[in-house]
């Protein structure tokens, strides 16, 4: 949908109104829209620039070339006096974040009840939550978490920014002049009112939007001190309504959670006070139970909890260390120059350069080669809590008992299962891991933490797990030849990053809902956790750009953490000039991209077909 040709322009346009030509008022725009009624579609480009309307300004950023062409990019901005927006809400950071997230929801719904004109529809594989693209008027609105977003924009003054999309209406290839004129002066000025307008949401709504959103950033301030990896509140809802609906199950069936006794801690919030809940200890937590009894429910959770969601959500309060990343197996991946050798010794030779693991590339990574990359790459990225699914892990890779050692001598095997690396990663380098593991004991032997669930219940089960391991040894030998080191970063070929397409220098797109298109390639994410949105995918995908554009201007270099670390810092100069994170990249004003971590964009890279490093040794 979305292709960057200004991609990484570092002197992206500012957002403010006044820099944009005024073209008029509202009474003016009604008059161009009769004069353009029925003159050729192309006639629309009249409409670039602001437009003062009682109220807001209107600011048309790009008209649409044709019917069929995405649609036309604009925003409106209201000033501190008519959004009504407490002040107390506005403050940058998570309650602004809060409040954005919240009026952009409203704007969604509000142009959805405005309907379609039927015009042609906007191809998009799959939807973002909240996005109304049924619609002729358009927004990116987020779905259960909470996160930055380009959408709208709150600042300090009270003022308020939303950027959408219209499809201006069209008689086959001429201008629809009066079905323009009820969009642009009827309707949008309908869901400003409804959603720029603090006095139009139900009292107190705005407050708990921001709030909370700020209570659950708090909590999750504490865990680092506290020596937790994640917590999650007594009462929190952690299922969900299926596998690609995010909001809460609801029904009798629903069991809240609560804390077993043992783990239970109280944790403070800046407004809503003090919360009871489960802190999960740093360490090797495990967490066991029968099949369908809810341990990769509690896992997603936590997966997820490092974003923040909406009140209603269930999850408010289940917040994890932000530096915690799920990795998994992925046979098929690509793999650029990772070193996996502290998990995977010599391999069979398959192909030219396959074989040394200190440096392992491919284009087709078995089960647990791509495992192994993943927990590489995460420690690289600056992972500090790595998440492991059973159902989703390589059983060779995660474990090899005593049999099989027998019958597979250690000579034969490459592989230092997980089993014997995962104490080690948190003792020598504070990385901890929370593992779901219904099917091994052997684990037992490695846990802090042995958590267990029962009908959806949480139970602390440690004590008993080492009972267990004592009185049934595992009779397995430790599998480990040599310390586990960090990786060494890598520095990537600026000429293996090519954004270029076609006469496009830049072309990047979300494809659906787990695909981006970088240039001519196109790389799968659909294993990727957490991604919440084609938004956020989007936003990755920008920010490739602006990384490849930047490496191959000279203007970024280094390994692969300082360009994490240089877009971080790009995104937060942009939000320290008032601006969205997002518009760092891209265009500096789009409306469609939401934010994400610097391992989730590491995770985008490490997936790019043809990715090179330097320095192979
Ligand atoms: P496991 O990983 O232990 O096999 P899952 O986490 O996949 O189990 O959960 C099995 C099913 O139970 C899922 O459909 C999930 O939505 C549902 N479920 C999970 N937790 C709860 C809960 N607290 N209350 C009600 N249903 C739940
Ligand atoms: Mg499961």
């Amino acid at each position: 949908m979305h292709d960057a040709p200004h991609a990484a322009a570092p002197d992206a346009r500012p957002a403010a109104p006044h820099a944009v030509r005024p073209a008029g008022t509202h009474a003016d725009l009604r008059t161009r829209l009769a004069d353009l009624d029925g003159s050729g579609y192309r006639g629309y480009r009249a409409l670039a620039g602001r437009w003062d309307f009682p109220g807001f300004a209107l600011v048309v950023d790009h008209v649409q070339g044709d019917p069929f062409a995405p649609p036309s990019r604009m925003r409106v901005f209201r000033d501190s006096e008519a959004s009504g927006l407490p002040e107390a809400l506005c403050l940058p950071g998570p309650r602004a974040e809060g409040l954005a997230c919240r009026i952009a929801r409203q704007f969604a719904e509000a142009a959805g009840a405005e309907g379609g004109g039927g015009g042609p529809g906007v191809p998009e594989a799959s939807s973002g939550p909240g996005e109304s693209r049924g619609s002729d008027l358009s927004i990116t609105a987020p779905g259960q978490e909470v996160l930055p977003i380009s959408a709208v924009l709150v600042a300090p003054d009270r003022s308020v920014e939303a950027r959408f999309t219209v499809r201006l209406p069209g008689r086959g290839r001429r201008i629809d002049g009066r079905a323009a004129a009820r969009l642009l002066l009827e309707a949008l000025p309908r869901v400003v009112d409804a959603a720029l307008d603090a006095r139009a949401y139900p009292s107190g709504d705005l407050e708990r939007h921001a709030l909370v959103n700020e209570d659950a950033h708090a909590l999750r301030e504490q865990l680092r001190a506290r020596r937790l990896v994640a917590f999650v509140a007594d009462g929190a809802v952690l299922p969900r309504r299926s596998g690609v609906d995010e909001r809460p199950l609801e029904g009798a069936g629903v069991v809240m959670f609560d804390s077993p006794a043992s783990l239970r801690i109280t944790l403070d919030r800046p407004n809503a006070g003090p919360v009871s809940g489960m802190g999960i200890p740093v360490g090797v937590t495990l967490v066991t139970g029968g099949g369908y009894h809810g341990k990769s429910t509690l896992l997603r959770a936590l997966t997820r909890g490092v974003w923040n969601h909406r009140p209603g959500d269930g999850r408010e309060w289940v917040v994890t260390d932000p530096d915690a990343v799920k990795v998994r197996a992925e046979d098929g991946r690509s793999v650029a120059g990772v070193d996996i050798s502290p998990f995977i010794g010599k391999l069979p030779g398959v192909g030219e350069g396959e074989s040394d693991t200190r440096s392992f590339s491919t284009a087709n990574a078995s089960g647990s080669t791509s495992q192994a990359a993943a927990i590489v790459e995460a420690l690289e990225s600056g992972a500090r809590v790595l998440l492991v699914d059973e159902d989703t892990a390589a059983t060779n890779f995660m474990i090899r008992d005593r049999r099989m050692q027998k019958l597979v001598p250690r000579e034969r095997e490459p592989i230092t299962p997980f089993v014997d690396r995962v104490r080690e990663l948190h003792r020598e380098m504070g990385v901890s891991s929370v593992l779901v593991l219904g099917g091994s004991g052997d684990y037992l032997d490695e846990a802090d933490t042995v958590l267990t669930l029962d009908a959806f219940h949480c139970h602390e089960v440690t004590g008993r797990a080492r009972e267990v391991a004592e009185t049934c040894p595992t009779g397995r030998a430790r599998e480990v030849l040599s310390p586990c080191v960090l990786p060494k970063p890598r520095i990537l070929d600026p000429a293996s990053l090519d954004p270029s397409r076609g006469r496009r220098a830049v072309s990047v797109r979300a494809r659906g809902a787990d695909r981006v298109a970088f240039g001519s390639s196109e790389l799968d994410l659909s294993a990727v956790e957490p991604m919440v949105s084609v938004a956020q995918l989007r936003g990755i995908a920008e920010a490739m750009g602006w990384i490849a554009v930047g490496l191959r201007s000279g203007r970024l270099g280094g390994a692969l953490p300082e360009i994490l670390d240089a877009v971080e810092a790009a995104m937060d100069r942009a939000a320290g000039e008032g601006r969205t994170p997002l518009d760092a990249l891209g265009r500096g004003t789009d409306g469609d991209l939401t934010g994400f971590r610097r391992h989730d964009l590491a995770a985008a890279l490490n997936r790019l077909r043809g990715l090179r490093v330097e320095g192979v040794e």
